[in-house]
């Protein structure tokens, strides 16, 4: 995961900035904000750690400025204490969530594990495997040029399918994560479906075929 953070005060910057690399993040740093836009606007990050007061250029006008140009990667603001009016024009500006300063570090990294969840929730991304794609968006399945979009569990199917891919999944294994614990489902509706599927992939001429294993289950595979 790639974070940008923006940040003037540089002993406050450098201690952040060794915990998220500790955390495993890649972090670009800069301090002020004209940098922050422009390597917000360069580069591809995943979330985007912005002090609200800033040389140069504010935060909320980076802020800003990211949202009106189509920018929808997450931001967590860091507003000052008492500043309450901020955390508002903030989130009204299009920010995440915020956190007020001064901050445990354990809380930073909640929030930032928060953010990037939800980032993955809500963004649709398109999924491949072979020569096949998935978008998440439209649960349109493609293969080149040829493409149809997926009924409902269909899709969840097969997206369950790419999200592991290289693994077998059982019949049980498939059902539960589809269709979920409480669903009232039996295990033939999912052997229904990944008929469907496999009908599908060969009417999109796709080289990716649904495998199967005698008593260890599906995955999909490339054939030659
Ligand atoms: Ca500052």
């Amino acid at each position: 995961m790639k974070l940008l953070y923006a940040e003037d005060e540089a002993a406050m910057a450098e201690a952040v900035t060794d915990v998220l690399t500790y955390h495993h993040y890649l972090v670009d740093y800069v301090a002020n904000g004209e940098e922050a836009l422009a390597y917000a606007r360069a580069g591809d990050y995943d979330g985007i750690i912005l002090d609200v007061m800033l040389p140069r250029l504010d935060g909320m006008t980076v802020l800003e400025t990211l949202r009106q140009a189509g920018d929808h990667t997450p931001v967590l603001l860091l507003t000052a204490k008492g500043a309450v009016e901020d955390r508002i024009r903030g989130l009204d500006l299009g920010a995440d969530d915020y956190l007020v300063k001064p901050f445990a570090m354990g809380e930073l990294l909640a929030r930032i594990r928060a953010m990037l969840r939800r980032r993955e929730d809500y963004t649709p991304t398109v999924l491949s495997f072979g020569d096949l794609c998935l978008d998440q968006g439209t649960y349109r399945l493609s293969c080149g040029e040829q493409g149809e979009t997926l009924p409902r569990m269909e899709y969840r199917l097969m997206e369950v399918l790419l999200r592991n891919q290289g693994i077998f999944l059982s019949s049980e294994d498939l059902l539960v994560k589809v269709w979920g614990y409480d669903a009232e489902v039996e295990v033939g509706t999912v052997w229904v479906h990944l008929s469907a599927l496999r009908k599908r992939l060969t009417a999109l001429g796709s080289h990716v075929a649904l495998k199967a294993k005698r008593g260890v289950g599906y995955t999909l595979e490339v054939r030659e």
